[in-house]
């Protein structure tokens, strides 16, 4: 750990509990996720305490709660990994709402989902649970993607 004035800033605004409980962010907080102003920019809470205690994160990766406290920074609640493990503990967790049975076109950033979860070995009957959507449909976005697309909306998952 790299002790320095930002972290020491960084850390009291942290309310630090036992060692497996949730360490709440007790500063800005947006869009449900902690943040903290640090070299000129603002960062995400739990990005900065597991950069600041376990390791340097690596590119392109993201820092995933083990927990489902947002706000948390425990570090041994955090983990790294890509954006389609968060994508599929959200939908696991249902806080992502999945698209309505009756709904038959999905949003770019779904579609790019689907597709990755496939190429990850995912089965197509898994990925229709997690989409509501049934498994021969799956297998038809995957085979043509651009025929399924409703309109592009930005993923905000933001982490
Ligand atoms: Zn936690």
């Amino acid at each position: 750990m790299l002790i320095s004035k930002d972290s020491e800033r960084f850390w009291k605004k942290v309310n630090r509990k036992g060692e497996d409980d949730c360490w709440e962010w007790t500063g800005t907080v947006a869009g449900g996720y902690g943040r903290f102003w640090y070299n000129h920019t603002m960062v995400l809470a739990h990005r900065f305490a597991y950069d600041d205690v376990i390791e340097k994160i690596p590119d392109n990766l993201l820092v995933r709660h083990r927990c489902s406290t947002k706000t948390c920074c425990n570090p041994s609640h955090l983990l790294v990994g890509t954006h389609t493990d968060n994508l599929i503990d959200a939908y696991r967790r249902g806080e992502r709402g999945a698209p309505s049975p009756h709904y038959k076109k999905f949003y770019i950033g779904e579609l790019d989902l689907i597709i990755s979860l496939k190429q990850n070995g995912i089965p197509a009957s898994t990925i229709a649970k997690m989409f509501l959507s049934s498994p021969h449909t799956i297998a038809a976005i995957i085979k043509y993607p651009n025929t399924h697309y409703k309109h592009s909306k930005g993923d905000s998952t933001c982490l």
